[in-house]
């Protein structure tokens, strides 16, 4: 290692010869060159100028390793010392041996550290770390004052003036000036609202009142107080016609709903259909084998068959007419594989043909199927939104009924 380093109080006080001439700090471990320099020991390395050759800082003078020696008197002059914190500026009190130095500043409460936080760039004595923590990082977590959700300080600002939800502020329509930031769409809101300057249309404009001209919140209960009656006579008027037309389009989904069970049914059917001309064809396949079998068989007696000509005379006319009646028969039997074979090739077609069928009824089947789904679904969209139509409706008119029977809101 380099030489001690002390305060600069402190390296006042000490002979000029204990000081290193490489590192500049009160040697360690000191070694005298022979030209009657010290060094620490850790510092040697830095005088090298070749590979076995060294070179004083102090005078040029080139030495080997050998010439150098430890000097244990300048040594202990050295760990006699009594030196101070190289913080005792700062106010640490600490004094001891030199030796003891090192150990010290790696405890000692008056070094300066960075902040536990990345993002925080300061840097403090460690003896005020918990202070710095507490009161002034930009990373400690606080809890903003109108929604209570924690944040680090340093986005506190941001969070009030542009996020929190809770935060009072004033509404650019009305002027009033304490409505809560979440709360505003709310405020604003023409059926539930409180807010004098939103403005809006009569809510029975879709449904046949003639009222074009937006209104404030007053204008609009008056409005609505003035023509309560015809306002509902509208709506009665809306709800008939929607039953109406509810009543028609359940009556359309239910043919469509039987369809498509039937459909399903069909289907059934139809696979069932399927196996069985499957199974017809792979039979048809086992004839044709046979067939084949029969056919070899066959071209196998014909040519073990020899016409009858090195036969002695006399015998040779009953051989001959045997010969006859055996080629007969086999070429009867031929005839009848071949007919066998016509026959099964033409049901094999018939059944191919079928299945061909089959499946194009099929594909057809789940189009059809596809289809009327996708109108069912369309049909209960649309109920849906009547529904929905109806509920706000509904809203509306016990809005309006109440607003009646309350006289007018101030
Ligand atoms: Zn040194
Ligand atoms: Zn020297
Ligand atoms: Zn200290
Ligand atoms: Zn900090
Ligand atoms: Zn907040
Ligand atoms: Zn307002
Ligand atoms: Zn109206």
């Amino acid at each position: 290692m380099a030489g001690y380093q002390l305060s600069r109080s402190d390296l006042k006080h000490v002979p000029i010869k204990f000081i290193c001439k490489q590192c500049t700090f009160v040697l360690c471990d000191p070694l005298q060159t022979p030209c009657a320099h010290f060094y620490c020991r850790g510092c040697l390395e830095h005088l090298k100028s070749s590979d076995t050759v060294y070179k004083c800082k102090a005078d040029d003078e080139e030495f080997q390793l050998s010439e150098i020696f430890p000097d244990g008197c300048v040594r202990k002059e050295i760990q006699r010392l009594t030196v101070h914190c190289l913080y005792n500026d700062r106010g640490c009190d600490w004094e001891d041996k030199i030796t003891n130095l090192e150990e010290h500043l790696a405890v000692c409460e008056y070094v300066e550290i960075p902040c536990v936080f990345d993002k925080c760039e300061a840097k403090v004595l460690k003896s005020r770390l918990a202070e710095h923590l507490e009161k002034e990082c930009s990373q400690r977590h606080v809890e903003c004052n109108y929604c209570s959700e924690e944040m680090p300080f340093a986005d506190l600002e941001g969070h009030i003036k542009k996020d929190c939800q809770s935060f009072p502020i004033a509404c650019t329509l009305c002027h009033k000036k304490d409505v809560l930031r979440g709360k505003l769409r709310e405020h604003h809101d023409p059926e539930n609202g409180d807010c004098e300057g939103a403005k809006a249309v009569c809510p029975f404009s879709s449904l046949g009142c003639k009222s074009r001209e937006e209104m404030r919140l007053s204008e609009r209960r008056h409005h609505e107080q003035t023509l309560a009656s015809f306002h509902l006579s509208l709506l009665v008027r809306f709800v008939f016609t929607l039953s109406d037309q509810v009543g028609f389009y359940v009556n359309e989904i239910n043919p469509l709903r039987e369809g498509i069970a039937v459909m399903d049914r069909m289907k059934t059917t139809v696979s069932q259909l399927l196996s069985q001309v499957t199974a017809v064809v792979r039979e048809n396949g086992n004839i044709q084998d046979e067939v084949h079998d029969l056919r070899s068989r066959v071209t196998r007696v014909e040519e073990t068959l020899v016409e009858p000509d090195s036969v002695p005379t006399g015998q040779h006319s009953s051989i001959q007419g045997q010969y006859q009646q055996v080629r007969e028969s086999l070429d009867e039997f031929k005839r009848k594989l071949c007919d066998l074979e016509a026959s099964h090739g033409f049901q094999l077609d018939e059944a191919n043909q079928a299945i061909q069928h089959q499946e194009n009824e099929i594909v057809w089947l789940k189009r059809q199927d596809e289809k009327n789904k996708e109108t069912l679904r369309r049909l209960m969209a649309k109920v849906e939104t009547m529904g929905e139509t109806l509920r706000t409706q509904k809203h509306v008119v016990r809005s309006s009924w109440f607003t009646t029977q309350r006289g007018p809101r101030t």
